[in-house]
């Protein structure tokens, strides 16, 4: 059963407060997953940092959760290692390793009430602290209410979870993880049965409550948004590799492949081509204009990436460094946002995005305008 796995995997905790833990650090080396035919994680090699908040990021089926459920113990890897703090899980039960995991199905017990579900776990770790010591009922009780008090959940002790709401029902998931203080916190997809809304406000709580609790949190998403704003650093994956290790700002904003750039939200992805790069610069031909762009690869084709907000379209005639004329192809307003997207010379589209501070643009489509793709935001990618 989902929870008795949960539960078991501490068989003993320590008597530090929760919010003063140190986190384990996870390394991944030459990790591989097979069933069959498909290779669902391929010799991946990832350092996640004691006390990192740190996400695996990609779409569905590029071994996410093949590779959080290889470092919980539910799968056996097909080759590679697993180290916690320097030691190798593999061969270590689920229920002996010091991780627990949150899943999206929350899992709890229908019959008890929120601080029997809490307290589950810990009347299944054997009465004993990491040092030795017994774990008394006080000590039980008083580490309950602490973890109670860290998600917010005081006042609905005596609720079972069918009087939570789905927000609530998470809250308890989380709790019951961390009261048995794991080194490591693995999350998968923990908000996904939510609302947009509630994903959002549950997002900041997250990041918080790891700042607090200061253990290792190890997060599977989807979801881009969510993984740039609660991870200190994430990896990108594709097709059961790693295609690129970061902190928000370094994936965003310098993506290593066109890939990346285009999972990681809306990213301007222009065929061009390129000179052989010097000092990390590199002149592109795109519609038979030169411009400046950021990169550090061969001669050859490229795809460039600017991301809509830093490209700028003005109706006068085309001029300046990296300025090539286009034509509005159609005005998209958004709300707070207008979205403007025009058409090359060599019939590629491109977007632009402003902040509706003032009016927005209406300029008809066909309208002749002028395009600058700024060089610090203009990145040449290998193809
Ligand atoms: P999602 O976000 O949809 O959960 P994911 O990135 O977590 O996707 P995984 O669940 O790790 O991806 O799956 C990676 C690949 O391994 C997929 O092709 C999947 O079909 C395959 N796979 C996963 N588990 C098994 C299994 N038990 N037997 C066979 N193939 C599996």
């Amino acid at each position: 059963m989902l929870v008795g796995q949960t539960v078991a995997r501490m068989d003993a905790v320590s008597n530090v407060p929760l919010t003063r833990q140190h986190g384990g650090q996870i390394d991944l080396v030459s990790l591989s997953k097979t069933f069959g035919d498909v290779v669902a994680v391929d010799d991946i090699e990832l350092c996640i940092e004691p006390g990192e908040f740190f996400s695996l990021l990609g779409p569905s089926g590029c071994g996410k959760t093949t590779t959080l459920r290889m470092i919980a113990g539910f799968e056996q890897p097909s080759g590679g290692q697993i180290l916690l703090d320097g030691q190798d899980l593999v061969a270590v039960p689920p229920h002996r390793r010091p991780v627990n995991t949150v899943f999206q199905s929350y899992a709890l017990f229908p019959h008890l009430n929120v601080e029997d579900n809490i307290a589950y776990g810990l009347r299944w770790r054997h009465d004993r602290t990491r040092d030795g010591t017994t774990l008394d009922k006080a000590q039980r009780r008083r580490r309950v209410g602490e973890v109670i008090d860290l998600v917010r959940l005081g006042g609905l002790e005596k609720r079972r979870p069918a009087q939570l709401s789905g927000g609530q029902q998470q809250r308890v998931a989380l709790a019951r993880a961390l009261v048995l203080q794991p080194k490591v916190l693995l999350l998968d997809e923990p908000l996904g049965a939510l609302d947009a809304k509630l994903r959002k406000h549950l997002q900041g709580d997250l990041a918080a409550l790891q700042r607090d609790v200061g253990i290792t949190f190890l997060y599977v998403t989807h979801d881009q948004e969510e993984a740039l704003t609660m991870s200190h650093r994430l990896a990108v994956m594709d097709g059961g590799q790693v295609a690129q290790v970061g902190t928000p700002v370094e994936v965003y904003e310098r993506p290593a492949t066109a890939y990346v750039a285009d999972f990681l939200g809306v990213a301007n992805l222009l065929d061009a081509s390129a000179e052989a790069a010097h000092d990390g610069r590199q002149m592109v031909q795109l519609c038979s204009y030169t411009l400046d762009a950021q990169g550090d690869g061969a001669a050859g084709a490229v795809k460039l990436v600017v991301r809509p907000e830093r490209v700028r379209v003005s109706p006068d005639e085309p001029g300046g460094p990296n300025c090539l004329p286009a034509m509005i192809d159609r005005i998209v307003y958004v709300g707070s946002t207008t979205q403007v997207h025009v058409r090359l010379p060599d019939g590629q589209t491109l977007q632009s995005l402003t902040a509706n501070a003032e009016s927005p643009p209406d300029w008809p489509s066909g309208t002749p305008v002028a395009v600058t793709l700024p060089a610090d935001a203009l990145r040449a990618l290998p193809v």
